[in-house]
């Protein structure tokens, strides 16, 4: 058995000089400043353009400390505010909530709801039968079906998570939240809010290849590239400018393989299985948390029925690449994205309203 987990700092680095490189060349540079923080099981990199120095410290200083606290609160499987939660949720009784974490819940809640419950956060015991509740996998093999089928059977979902004012109460003793599927997205868009407040309106957030930008680079848009997720490089560019978060689900991120079979770390709440069909699903929206839910949701539901949850989740810019090599990708994102040279996949296009 292998056990696969991409070094994504080597893709940060290819999108970053890629992003230099044909950023360069413009009239007026700008000061531009770049911190990098491991966080959220990979390299976080904040990019942040026009302000002086002293300001750009003091704002890198409360980014860190933001995606510090979010990612101890939220990891699934450690002892914190999550874990908490995840125990008296199973208990069935009513319980206060930290103020801080119940956005999180109800913007969950909603998601999965919208997604058609594809984009399922409840499911954390089953990321945890397939291994994927640690940074690092072990090498325990495929888990027993009957196992599978014992939480097929509890269905824990969204909706066994009731809220009632600042207080909640679980429906459901199978239910442990797992906020893997968005919590990348959240965590963008609250750094992007907080250099905001301190006057900040050119910058990119950029985690392992998932990113929410910001305002322009010297005048220009931010241009960024798109993995291929057989090969290493870049299949596809695209620019981006004003406020755009840009998503993608791969099974390439993280994976193990038996007998030459990949099992990745997306997995079908149908099926207790991870999601088969689909390579990568990438996803540009506005928000963060709603493009990577929305990545991880498509990402499920597979060439086939995609559309459906874009339009339920009001998704128009998406590209999927099913397991045949088969590229689906929507009017708006076929007017935004480039391919790059050498790289002509046959490519459909979708009009995505008529999938209502
Ligand atoms: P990545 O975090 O690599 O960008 P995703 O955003 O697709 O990829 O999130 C995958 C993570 O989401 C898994 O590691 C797991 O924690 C969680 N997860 C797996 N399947 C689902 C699902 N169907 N719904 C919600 N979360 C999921
Ligand atoms: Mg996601």
């Amino acid at each position: 058995m292998t056990v696969g987990c991409q070094p994504k700092g080597l893709w940060i680095a290819v999108l970053l000089v890629m992003m230099s490189l044909l950023t360069s060349g413009c009239s007026k540079p700008q000061p531009e400043f770049s911190e990098t923080v491991f966080t959220f099981g990979t390299l976080v990199e904040i990019t942040i353009v026009g302000v002086d120095e002293a300001t750009a410290d003091l704002a890198y200083t409360a980014a860190l400390d933001d995606l510090n606290y979010m990612h101890n609160t939220w990891h699934a499987w450690q002892e914190n505010a999550l874990a908490r939660i995840n125990n008296l949720l199973r208990t069935g009784g009513s319980f206060s909530l930290a103020p801080s974490i119940l956005p999180l819940i109800s913007k969950a809640k909603v998601l999965s709801e919208q997604s058609n419950g594809l984009f399922n956060p409840a499911i954390g015991e089953l990321v945890n039968l397939w291994g994927f509740h640690s940074d690092e996998r072990d090498d325990s093999p495929e888990p027993l079906h009957e196992d599978i089928q014992v939480l097929l059977d509890a269905a824990p979902s969204m909706q066994d998570v009731v809220i009632e004012g600042l207080n909640m109460h679980g429906t459901n003793d199978r239910i442990r939240l797992d906020f893997g599927g968005f919590a990348k997205g959240v965590a963008v868009d609250a750094v992007i809010e907080h250099l905001r407040e301190f006057g900040i309106q050119n910058a990119i957030v950029n985690a392992g290849g998932d990113l929410r930008a910001i305002g322009q680079k010297d005048g220009r848009p931010w241009r960024i590239g798109i993995r291929n997720p057989d090969a290493e490089g870049v299949i596809a560019s695209l620019e981006i400018s004003g406020d755009e978060s840009v998503f993608t689900s791969g099974d390439y991120e993280r994976y193990f393989e038996i007998d030459g079979k990949r099992y990745h770390h997306i997995i079908d709440p149908r099926t207790g299985y991870p999601a088969m069909g689909t390579r990568s699903v990438t996803v540009l929206h506005n928000s963060g948390a709603v493009a990577d839910a929305a990545a991880t949701a498509m990402f499920v539901a597979g060439p086939d029925h995609w559309k459906t949850i874009a339009n339920n989740m009001g998704i128009s810019n998406v590209m999927l690449i099913g397991s045949d090599g088969r590229v689906q990708i929507t009017t708006d994102m076929a007017k935004r994205l480039q391919f790059e040279n050498g790289y002509a996949p046959a490519v459909t296009v979708i009009d995505t309203s008529k999938h209502q």
